[in-house]
């Protein structure tokens, strides 16, 4: 029988307080974005319920509104099943957009339908964004726990820029200075408008 989260959690503070937590060589990796030493934090206990999170429900939910306004400030590609939308902020990475689904809904709620387009879509982004920006291929990521609508963060790193290879590219994509914002909207609308080429839908003006 699966474990509980009680019982997780009582396992595994026993054994960090026994035998401390697993050493680690992020330090040594050539992505790992920072220098000096860094000490773990204590785990906190599982909480009994998940508090809710932003839009739970459709309610007050910011991409719902973006999928109801297709507000171009925001929404730069959609058809009719899911759109893709700019981050609040320019970012200092050439890519990164995030991909929804027009009707409020999670992973795990996606009709068949919506999944099969979903899976068209992931490949055609990474592929238009390899056409049209010197990027060597799209990063996807999905953790769900701020926003309740599903919302996969694509981001991608310039070709050559070996030292945001890999997991940390989220936390590099933080630290660097952002790019101006027109040229950010630009380059995003670019990509945009190769999705529409390759896989329909409709990109923003240019
Ligand atoms: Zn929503």
């Amino acid at each position: 029988m699966p474990e509980s989260p009680q019982q997780w959690f009582a396992r595994v503070s026993e054994a960090v307080a026994r035998e401390g937590y697993r050493e680690s060589d992020l330090q040594q990796w050539s992505s790992w974005p920072w220098i000096g030493d860094l000490s773990p934090k204590a785990l906190d206990a599982p909480v009994d319920a998940e508090p809710p999170r932003r839009g739970a429900g459709g309610v007050e939910c910011g991409q719902c509104a973006g999928a109801a306004s297709l507000d171009p400030g925001y929404v730069v590609w959609h058809d009719d099943l899911f759109f893709l939308g700019l981050p609040f902020e320019p970012r200092g990475l050439p890519f990164a957009l995030f991909l929804m689904p027009r009707r409020h809904a999670e992973l795990a709620t996606l009709t068949v339908k919506e999944a099969a387009r979903q899976g068209e879509l992931l490949a055609a982004i990474d592929a238009s964004a390899q056409a049209v920006l010197d990027v060597p291929r799209i990063q996807v990521a999905l953790w769900g726990d701020g926003s309740e609508h599903l919302h996969w963060w694509l981001y991608a790193r310039p070709t050559g820029m070996l030292q945001l290879r890999g997991t940390f590219l989220s936390h590099w994509d933080n630290l660097l200075p952002a790019a101006p914002a027109a040229e950010f909207r630009a380059d995003q609308v670019l990509v945009a408008h190769e999705v529409a080429r390759r896989a329909g839908g409709e990109a923003v003006p240019v």
